[in-house]
This record gives C-alpha cells, structure tokens and sequence, in this order.
C-alpha cells in the first residue's frame, strides 16, 4: 500500500511543513538494485583496546571493492589495510571530522572492560554527524557468554546499549548492528557484512547478530550477486504480499523458486511462479498430509535446499471472545506445520545436507500484541523452535533462523483501521512501514549457502519499532 505521508514529506512544500511543525520526516530509503556495489561510499573504521578483527576486516573489503579510512584512534588500521592491498587514508585530526562517509564499522573486539568504553564514545562523538543520508553503523563483538573474563563479558554486553541507542539518534534512514563473532567463526562474516553495510538491509535497524563456527561446509559464492545460483527454495504463501516478494529476490539472486500455497489461491500462485520460471504447488500446509505430499514432490525435484516458511495467517479476537477453532487453526498453520514440516523434511533427506529453514515469525510473538494472543502464541513458538532445534539440525549441516517483520506494507496490514494503521507505521526509527522485499532481502541472507555461520538467529525487520523493543 502507497505511503502518501512518505511521498508528501519528501516533497518541497511538504518538506517545509513537516520541518516547521516538528513532524517526522521519513526518508526515502536506498533499496538494492541487483548489480550495485556492497558500499556507495567510504567506510570509516574504528576500533578499542586490541582489535582481533582488522585483517579480516581488510580482507573483506578489499574483496568488496570498498575506499575506507582510519580514525585518528586506530591509526594501525592504515598499514593492516595497506598490506591487504587497499588503499587507504587517515579521517580527519585533532578533532576536526573528515569527509561525510556512508558506513561507520568499528571493532569492539579488543575491548576487554568497561573503562575502555570510551573508545565507542571517540569515535562515534566525532564520526555521527559525517554519515551520509542510509548510512550504516556496524559494531563488531565477541559474544558475552562466551567471553572468558566477567569484565570482557560485560563490556561486550554494553555494545547493545550504543548500538540500539544509534539507530534511534541517527535518523536520515541510518541503521545501526551489532555483530558478535564467535572465536573461530572469523570466517564466516562475509555473508553478514555484506547484507548489513548494503541497501539490502534498507529496514533492519538495531539488531543483534550472532555469527558462530561454520554448520557444514563452507561455501563463497562465484558471484555474490547470485548467492542462490543452482539452489531450489520452497516459499509457502507465495502467491503474493510478503511470499511473492521472496520468491522474486530468491530468483534474482539465481535460486529456483518452487511457490506454494492454498488451493483457493492457485491462480495468482500460478501466475507468480510462471513469471518467474518456478513451479507452483497448490497445497493447504495445514492438512495432515501436507508433510507426506512435500516430501514426494522435493524427491522428484532431487531434493529441496532451502524452507522458507512464509504462509501465515491472524484470526484476531482477545481471548475471551476467541473461539476455539481459530486458536487451533492460527496455532496449526502459523507453527505446528512448520515443525511437522521441518521434521520430515530433515528426517527424510528431502531438505538436503547443507540445507537452510527459515521461518517468518513477528514482533507480535516479541512485544505480544492486543487481539492477538493466538497469533502472538504461533509466532513466539516460532522463535522457540528456531531456537531449539538450531542445534539439533546443525548435527546435518542444516542452518535454521528467522525473520521477525514489523509493520510491512501488504495487503495484510492496508486491511487494519487507519489511525492505528498510522501509529504502527510512524512508530519506529524510520517512521515509515517497510515494503516485502526488506523482508525478502533479511530472508536471502540467511539462505545463502554462505551464511554457514548463522544459526539460531531472530531478526526484526521492523526499522526499530518501538513495539517490543
Ligand atoms: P498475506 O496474507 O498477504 O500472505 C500470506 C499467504 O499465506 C497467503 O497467500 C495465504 O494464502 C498463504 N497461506 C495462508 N494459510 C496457508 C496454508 N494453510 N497453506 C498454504 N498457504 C497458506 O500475508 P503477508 O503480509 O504477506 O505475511 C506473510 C508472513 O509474514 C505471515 O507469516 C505473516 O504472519 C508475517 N508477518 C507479516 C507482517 C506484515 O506487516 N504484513 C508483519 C509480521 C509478520
């Protein structure tokens, strides 16, 4: 659905308006365009105490083809850089900022207790206000609860509170991340640093990423650009909203989409996956065979390498008004399914070795939400089996995560009554509703046979909300 608000707040008269009022002032957000670099921009780097991760970082992105700077405070990073081929200079001095920059990355790593802290402070203090309009801030840490001292553990732990803090004061469409890195997962960050410093990740702001010791093999695309080529991709719901955004970035990316939904919907279904040369399935996910029926069609297809676990649906009534049918029925399609699903697909080899789930749940299983305890249920469940099972599939080489939306403009969310519309839209960092493909992009990610080092992970595409937050 259009944002009428979004388009008149960019608009001259608008502009003025908005400004002279104080109203929020959503940005247009820079969204992926197949063919783009990673970075349009330089990328300014920081760091506290001991960095471990500089020549990774150097390696990255020279492979990305990135122009960065050094800090005043972590003025090595110009000779890690020089030896990894990038050419590189020096940002700013004495205080004065240099030139504007797209993306901030600073390397927590090193920092071993909370007085070393004000290393953030320097480095954001003089950088925040040099980020060009959808710039990206990326903190890179070590997880707490892996981290060897309490002190360490501490300070690792802080960097949640600057990175959640950022996205809500830098505005102009900024995100800010926090990514912890597991020792040995050093690897595995590519996947990561390319979808979070890029326009990919147009809507995701404030999240916290855990990126651990590869889950199977370890695999870097040809072509980044085509992370999905030779894969097959089941994506339920797909003949529209949210599922028909997947299945096109699932085909940009060079996978083949097999589109599934409900009988009643065959003919959108159908017209999606022809136009985007997949094969379409009309199936209820409910049904009691639905397991049975997967299964045979992945086996004639030569097995399937990725789930994703779209198709949802709310029946919303508080609880004391709820019938029980539609507990059972929103409980049934939004998570039994999927663990019946998931089950057998793993148990029969239907879904390869080295497969990749992922699952859509919702802020509404995060913050709860009025009218929804059926739906909020279904989708916490959703985090919980993501969770729990993370270990269990790893055991095949299969990762498993999910995407937590927010307010994302579909037909789904037009259908809600427009003051509260308004609200849900403007109450995030971003003040505005994120479209299906920022879903879709989040949901790439975690396909992409190089995100070996994801597993487990709950990511909001929600631009901040402040719901649950
Ligand atoms: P949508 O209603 O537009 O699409 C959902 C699709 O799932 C439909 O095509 C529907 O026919 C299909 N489906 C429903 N039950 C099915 C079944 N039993 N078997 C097969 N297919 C079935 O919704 P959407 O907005 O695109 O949402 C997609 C997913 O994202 C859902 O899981 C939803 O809960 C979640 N989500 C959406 C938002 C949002 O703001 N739109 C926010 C949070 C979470």
């Amino acid at each position: 659905m259009k944002d009428g608000y979004l388009d008149f707040a960019n608009s001259p008269m608008g502009a003025k308006l908005v400004n002279a009022l104080g109203l929020p002032k959503p940005m247009q957000l820079e969204r992926y365009k197949a063919g783009q670099p990673v970075v349009r921009g330089t990328v300014l780097v920081g760091g506290g105490g001991e960095p471990q991760l500089l020549s990774q970082l150097a390696a990255f992105f020279k492979d990305i083809g990135a122009q960065t700077l050094a800090h005043e405070r972590l003025p090595q990073w110009v000779s890690v850089a020089n030896q990894a081929g990038l050419t590189t200079g020096r940002w700013g001095g004495n205080g004065q900022p240099g030139e504007k920059v797209k993306a901030l990355v600073f390397d927590a790593t090193g920092l071993e207790d909370s007085t070393q802290s004000d290393a953030l402070y320097w480095f954001f203090h003089d950088a925040a206000r040099s980020l060009l309009p959808c710039g990206r801030v990326v903190v890179i840490g070590r997880p707490p609860e892996d981290c060897a001292s309490h002190r360490k553990a501490t300070v690792q732990r802080s960097l949640e509170g600057l990175t959640r803090s950022l996205g809500k004061e830098l505005k102009k469409g900024a995100t800010a991340q926090l990514v912890y890195v597991a020792e040995g997962a050093e690897g595995e960050m590519e996947s990561t640093l390319r979808f979070l410093l890029s326009p990919r990740s147009a809507y995701v702001s404030a999240q916290v990423i855990r990126i651990g010791r590869p889950v199977g093999e370890v695999v870097k695309p040809a072509d980044w650009g085509q992370a999905l080529a030779g894969k097959k991709v089941l994506v339920t719901g797909a003949s529209r909203g949210i599922g028909e955004a997947i299945a096109e970035v699932v085909v940009r990316e060079g996978g083949q989409v097999i589109c599934l939904d409900v009988p009643q919907a065959q003919a959108p279904l159908e017209a999606v996956a022809k136009r985007l040369g997949g094969k379409a399935i009309a199936l209820d996910i409910g049904a009691p065979d639905a397991p049975a029926k997967l299964i045979e069609a992945a086996k004639a297809d030569g097995g399937w390498d990725v789930l994703v676990h779209n198709a949802g649906i709310t029946r919303d009534k508080t609880i004391a008004n709820m019938k029980e049918h539609l507990w059972q029925l929103t409980v049934n399609v939004n998570l039994s399914t999927q663990e019946r699903i998931n089950e057998a697909m793993v148990e029969s080899g239907a879904l390869k070795a080295g497969g990749r789930i992922v699952c859509v749940s919702s802020i509404s299983g995060i913050a709860g939400n009025m009218g929804q305890t059926n739906y909020a249920v279904s989708k916490a469940g959703v985090i919980g089996m993501v969770q729990s099972t993370a270990p269990i599939y790893a055991q095949k080489g299969i990762t498993i995560n999910a995407v937590a939306p927010g307010f994302i403009e579909t037909q789904m969310t037009a259908a809600i009554p427009f003051a509260i519309r308004e609200a849900g839209r403007r109450m995030n960092s971003m003040s505005q509703g994120g479209q299906p493909v920022d879903v879709a992009e989040a949901i790439c990610w975690f396909a992409s046979p190089a995100s070996s080092g994801l597993t487990g992970n709950v990511i909001r595409v929600c631009g901040q909300s402040l719901i649950g937050a």
